[in-house]
């Protein structure tokens, strides 16, 4: 069933902000994706933008009209970062899964070219939901950004199938595999927790996920929980508490620092 409340907005063009992130500060969003609908490999049940059928990484092959070129890109990034040369992050984000883009790794050679002509401060960053990763193309284009954020909400393909709700065609065991053997030395993984139907806060979930954790060995883990509309009714926040117990828990089993925002 779906939620009633109202969705967030999708971003309306190529670069959005600077938004104020909490966890990364002034950050300048980069949108690879359509303005009229969301293109996500996932439909989450927590998702802020409501739901749309998730696509396959097949789709990357299809003629999209919607999507921007790299000309745009270029022109646009430049022009937003000469506005804004303060800004702490340059962050792939936006209306859904920004690998799903076919020219992601130009578009990352954009992003860092034009930083590095301008001379500007900021760090390139992507805040995906890792399913990516498993095209060279884009693991390779990932590694060349300097902090990548990837998504791991679950600790089992049961529990990844209820809650991601992954396009067919997505495979856990295989993302899981890519993230394991993804060397970034500044790896980031995130999780949103929550409660509802399904929720991922019980011991069981917390547990298999610290172990994935164990082995991908990030630099650092970030949770938090929903503070936005959700796709699917019945999905809830949880408290602080609720986030520094499954942080306390996943730091022991991982021996992974695990923050809480
Ligand atoms: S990965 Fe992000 S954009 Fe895609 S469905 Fe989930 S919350 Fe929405």
């Amino acid at each position: 069933m779906d939620s009633d409340q109202s969705y967030l907005p999708l971003q309306s063009g190529i670069i959005y902000g600077p938004v104020n992130s909490r966890r990364l500060g002034p950050s300048l969003g980069i949108n690879l994706l359509p303005c009229d609908y969301k293109l996500c490999t996932f439909d989450c049940v927590y998702c802020q933008y409501g739901h749309e059928p998730a696509r396959g990484l097949s789709s990357r092959a299809e003629e999209n009209n919607d999507l921007p070129t790299t000309t745009e890109m270029d022109g646009v990034l430049r022009a937003a970062l000469k506005l804004h040369s303060d800004v702490n992050y340059i962050t792939f984000s936006g209306n859904g899964e920004a690998t799903l883009h076919p020219r992601f790794a130009e578009m990352v050679d954009i992003a860092i070219r034009v930083r590095d002509d301008l001379k500007i401060d900021a760090r390139t960053a992507i805040l995906t939901n890792s399913t990516g990763i498993v095209e060279s193309d884009v693991r390779s284009a990932l590694m060349r950004l300097d902090s990548p954020f990837m998504k791991l909400d679950a600790g089992s393909e049961q529990l990844f199938r209820r809650i991601n709700r992954a396009h067919p065609e997505v495979s856990f065991d295989r993302i899981v595999e890519e993230l394991i053997r993804f060397d970034h030395p500044n790896l980031m993984m995130q999780a949103i927790f929550f409660e509802g139907d399904p929720s991922n806060i019980e011991n069981q979930n917390v547990e298999q996920w610290a172990g994935i954790l164990k082995e991908i060995k990030p630099q650092e883990v970030h949770i938090y929980s929903i503070d936005r509309p959700v796709a699917s009714a019945g999905i809830r926040p949880v408290g602080r508490d609720v986030l520094e117990g499954i942080a306390a828990k996943a730091q022991g089993i991982s021996g992974v620092p695990v923050k809480v925002f």
